[in-house]
């Protein structure tokens, strides 16, 4: 149902009920209670001033690492994606991008400029806000290498610049203030070759396309690499490529990467990964943690 913001303060897009399998890689999960995608940054700050303090909110890029349970969110999604899409340039070496913009448009337009350092973002495919949020990396590349400074949102939507150290940032993990959220980041570069750049990024596609199964429902990497070891290696060895509960499968491609085949539900997935997890540390001692990151309520029976 789609709500007209006419009476109100803000200007985006309000819905009701929300089915989140048609914005997440994984396409399967519950519904949001409410759903809001801001006009702007301005509206977004508006959207927020006029919530109850205690409304359960969801920030939401690409949900290309996002698994909402069947049961559903019973707050509301922030849209970022088409949202907050600025990218401008401060300075010859320095990107301002949106927290909605694509973390391939930033790979691509450095690379135009010449630019050097992010190509790995290329094919992640979220958003810069998701790339925040999870330390996205790739090829030995992180993305808060890059960050100058991040700007951020929070429950009353007012607005602030924050430095790096303002976080704890770890391999995939980010903890800062709480109740912030991002909404733009300022990216150092370093200079390059233009034409190179667009050569690695071209690579780096390639690689994906020969190592992981892109054309299937999934959502990346499910488990952080252990120290010293790869989740893969670990899931392959325990004999567990192929496995399945309902629709989701562990990839014959690549052990980390669990598909939906089309028909599963959160659950399957959830249900999917425990299994993965406790074979693991059942045959090597070695406890994987998801990356993924799962939040709604499971149906009640
Ligand atoms: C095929 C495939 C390949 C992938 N390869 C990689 C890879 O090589 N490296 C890698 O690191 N990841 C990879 N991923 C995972 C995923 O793309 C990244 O984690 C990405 O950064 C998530 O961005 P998103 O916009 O989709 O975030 P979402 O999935 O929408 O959200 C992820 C988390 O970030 C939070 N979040 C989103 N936006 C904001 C915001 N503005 N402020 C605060 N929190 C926010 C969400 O609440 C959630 O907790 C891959 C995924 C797929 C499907």
């Amino acid at each position: 149902m789609m709500v007209a913001a006419a009476t109100c303060e803000w200007r985006g897009e309000l819905r009701h009920d929300v089915p989140m399998a048609e914005y997440n890689s994984w396409h399967a999960g519950g519904r949001a209670r409410r759903f809001y995608q801001p006009a702007d940054l301005d509206d977004l700050c508006a959207f927020l001033r006029g919530l109850d303090e205690d409304e359960p909110l969801l920030w939401l890029g690409l949900g290309s690492n996002l698994l909402v349970r069947d049961g559903g969110f019973p707050g509301t999604v922030i849209y970022t994606f088409g949202a907050l899409t600025m990218l401008e340039w401060l300075n010859e070496r320095t990107l301002r991008a949106g927290s909605g913009v694509t973390c391939s448009k930033v790979a691509r337009s450095t690379a135009k400029a010449g630019l050097v350092g992010v190509e790995f973002l290329a094919g992640i495919p979220g958003t810069v806000g998701g790339a925040l949020a999870m330390n996205a990396g790739a090829f030995g590349g992180e993305t808060w290498r890059h960050v100058q400074a991040v700007e951020t949102v929070d429950r009353a939507g007012r607005l602030h610049t924050r430095p790096p150290a303002d976080y704890r940032i770890g391999y995939r993990t980010v903890t800062g203030p709480a109740d912030e959220w991002f909404v733009a980041a300022c990216l150092e570069l370093e200079p390059g070759d233009a034409q190179a750049a667009h050569e690695r990024i071209r690579q780096l596609l390639a690689h994906r396309n020969t190592t992981q199964p892109t054309q299937q429902y999934s959502c990346g990497s499910v488990f952080r690499n252990p120290p010293g070891d790869h989740a893969a290696r670990l899931i392959e060895a325990a004999g567990l490529k192929g496995a399945a509960v309902g629709g989701a499968r562990v990839s014959e491609k690549h052990a980390n990467f669990i598909i939906n085949t089309g028909t599963a539900t959160a659950a399957d997935l959830e249900l999917l990964i425990n299994r993965v997890q406790g074979r693991v540390e059942q045959a090597y001692g070695v406890r994987l943690e998801p990356e993924v990151r799962i939040s709604g309520e499971r149906p009640t029976l």
